[in-house]
């Protein structure tokens, strides 16, 4: 049932044990085209455990994710489908550090989504461009900064054309002073109207660029808001002590 009524992502009743700690315990959570969640929580509140869950790095238990109509599973043409779909930026950005930025980025177009390569490395440079690093395409990741490399793993993700983009805390191993850059340009991804799931603690983000917030403590939703709503009127206790903590 693939269509624009039906919301892009549905997460519905997730649950993830390791051992007999819950990690999710049923979690609901839908997105629909165009809309920008922040997802926010303490530590080991299982943020990353979702977001795993979701570009299928880690298998459910219980419930199911639906992405544009099709259930996630674990057979190869789900996961194939599911690698073209969801693009995943990381918090230790992830580049392969012996490929060129530029290697980075075709790589997948070509093996996932059969791109030639004259075709990929074209789309690759226009991305590059978006994120103002079309200049160091023929660098190793390690000659670039930190928010260099972050920039570069959002072009790299964006060259897979995903419907929807997963960030789990994308500036939060970076030094102070790039995590601006790496804010500008998710900002920009969001005002083209990207689709976007973004762990992140950056609350200046979440108020300018989030649909809605949503807080999860001990692997729950324990309450989602319009940021308006969200920082004004928080309604759980633990959101309010989480919050508190913020700032
Ligand atoms: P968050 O991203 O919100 O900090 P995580 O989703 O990483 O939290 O982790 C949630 C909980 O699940 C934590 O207590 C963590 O220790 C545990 N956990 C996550 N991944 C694993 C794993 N592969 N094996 C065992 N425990 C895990
Ligand atoms: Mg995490």
């Amino acid at each position: 049932m693939s269509g624009s009524a039906a919301p892009l992502l549905s997460v519905r009743n997730a649950s993830k044990q390791f051992g007999t700690f819950k990690a999710l315990d049923g979690v609901n959570l839908s997105v629909e085209r165009g809309q920008r969640i922040v997802v926010c929580g303490p530590s080991g509140s299982g943020k990353s455990t979702l977001i795993r869950c979701i570009n299928g790095l880690e298998t459910l238990q219980g419930g199911t994710v639906v992405i544009d109509g099709v259930a996630l599973s674990q057979d190869r043409a789900s996961l194939i489908r599911l690698r073209r779909d969801v693009g995943m930026v990381f918090q230790h950005f992830n580049l392969f550090p012996h490929l060129s930025v530029l290697e980075n980025c075709v790589l997948a177009p070509m093996k996932v989504r059969g791109e030639n390569r004259p075709e990929a490395e074209a789309r690759a440079m226009e991305f590059l461009a978006k994120v103002h690093i079309a200049e160091q395409a023929h660098k190793l990741p390690a000659q670039l900064s930190g928010g260099q490399q972050q920039r570069v793993a959002i072009a790299r993700a964006l060259c897979m054309r995903p419907k929807i983009m997963l960030f789990d805390e994308p500036t939060s191993s970076l030094d102070p002073e790039m995590v601006g850059e790496v804010l500008d340009t998710m900002v920009a991804l969001a005002l083209d109207g990207m689709t976007m799931i973004v762990v992140t603690h950056e609350m200046g983000f979440a108020r300018q660029v989030a649909d809605q917030v949503v807080f999860m403590d001990r692997g729950e939703i324990i309450e989602e808001a319009a940021p308006a709503d969200f920082f004004a009127n928080p309604t759980h206790e633990r959101t309010r002590n989480f919050l508190g903590r913020l700032l």
